[in-house]
């Protein structure tokens, strides 16, 4: 039976979600912010729940959660027809830099973000991210015909054990690893080079070492990693592990820095027994430089993502700091990772 959010033949749906800082830059809400977002943050929307089942995920198909909530942050249900022409405003001012749609899995989903995307395009040629779980090549091909420009497919765990517990069989899911660096190859092979990127949590129960292995191979299949910091949310499965160190964070940022960069590579690395990251591979010269430049500390992602506040309160300690940091902010940094 089809969604009930979907009256339309063109399989646009009726409504969307909307993070809560992007409706305010739309002016679909009132508020004030601490930090603007510079993508505007969208979600599918349906009745109930995605049909998977991920342990950090308040949209979990077991979850317990507050349905408005993704990650820490609220997101409002809007009329569609509401938010297709802000976006387009809101881009031509220059207000957002690129639109990411967050796709939950229900058997409608791709109907609904090819004729999403479709829309968009009609309206703005802003780029546009969507972060989904295509399962297989012809959703993949759905979405670059409907104007895609870059794909992004979650990884989330950091090794294949994690994966299945968290994401995958453990977690009563159909995901599998290796079906997840499949589809990223797709994606790369439709996308082309440098148009895919997956998320990687911190803070699931892996090393440190174990982060900077799977960033390395991504990196050299061309997929960009975005970093997470694993935010506890009630109501979810693992609601009650906590939050990665900052300082554990900031070690692991910065070696993602170097690897995406290019500046190192895994290999150049020193690590504990524990995997605990000793050493960048980089003299303490070009290392100081690299830090004070503040780059590594930010939202990494797709060009323009800055999630403001995805992972952590505006009172801090900011995980991903969603602007540059400043001189003070840096001068803390430095602290963190001595
Ligand atoms: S990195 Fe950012 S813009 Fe790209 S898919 Fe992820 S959340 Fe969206």
């Amino acid at each position: 039976m089809p969604e009930k959010n979907c009256p339309s033949q063109t399989g646009l749906p009726e409504q969307i979600r909307v993070s809560l800082g992007t409706a305010i830059v739309l002016g679909l809400l009132e508020g004030k912010l601490d930090a603007e977002p510079t993508t505007a943050y969208l979600m599918t929307y349906r009745t109930g729940k995605c049909t998977a089942n991920c342990g950090f995920c308040p949209q979990a198909r077991a979850s317990k959660s507050n349905t408005d909530l993704l990650s820490r942050v609220s997101w409002p249900t809007f009329p569609t027809p509401n938010v297709l022409p802000a976006l387009a405003a809101m881009a031509k001012q220059g207000k957002i830099r690129r639109i990411c749609i967050q796709a939950l899995n229900y058997p409608d989903v791709f109907d609904h973000l090819e004729a999403l995307v479709q829309e968009i395009k009609k309206r703005s040629a802003i780029p546009v991210s969507v972060s989904c779980q295509p399962l297989n090549t012809t959703n993949i091909q759905r979405l670059a015909k409907a104007g895609v420009d870059r794909l992004g497919i979650a990884l989330d765990a950091a090794t294949e054990a994690l994966f299945d517990k968290v994401k995958g069989s453990g977690a009563g899911s159909v995901y599998t690893w290796e079906n997840q660096f499949t589809q990223l190859n797709e994606a790369i092979r439709v996308f082309g080079r440098g148009n895919v990127s997956t998320h990687v949590i911190v803070g699931l129960g892996e090393t440190e070492k174990e982060v900077a292995n799977v960033v390395q191979r991504c990196v050299d299949m061309s997929v960009l990693p975005a970093l997470f910091a694993f935010t506890p949310v009630r109501g979810t499965t693992l609601e009650g592990n906590l939050p990665p160190q900052v300082e554990s964070y900031r070690r692991v940022q910065l070696a993602m820095y170097l690897i995406v960069k290019g500046k190192a590579r895994i290999d150049d690395m020193q690590f504990d027994v524990e995997g605990k990251i000793t050493g960048f591979g980089l003299a303490n010269e070009a290392l100081e430089t690299v830090v004070d430049g503040g780059l590594p500390f930010r939202t990494s992602g797709c060009p323009d993502c800055n999630r403001p506040f995805y992972n952590e309160k505006p009172s801090g300690p900011l995980y991903n700091y969603p602007e540059n940091p400043s001189r003070e902010d840096i001068e803390k940094i430095k602290k963190q990772l001595r």
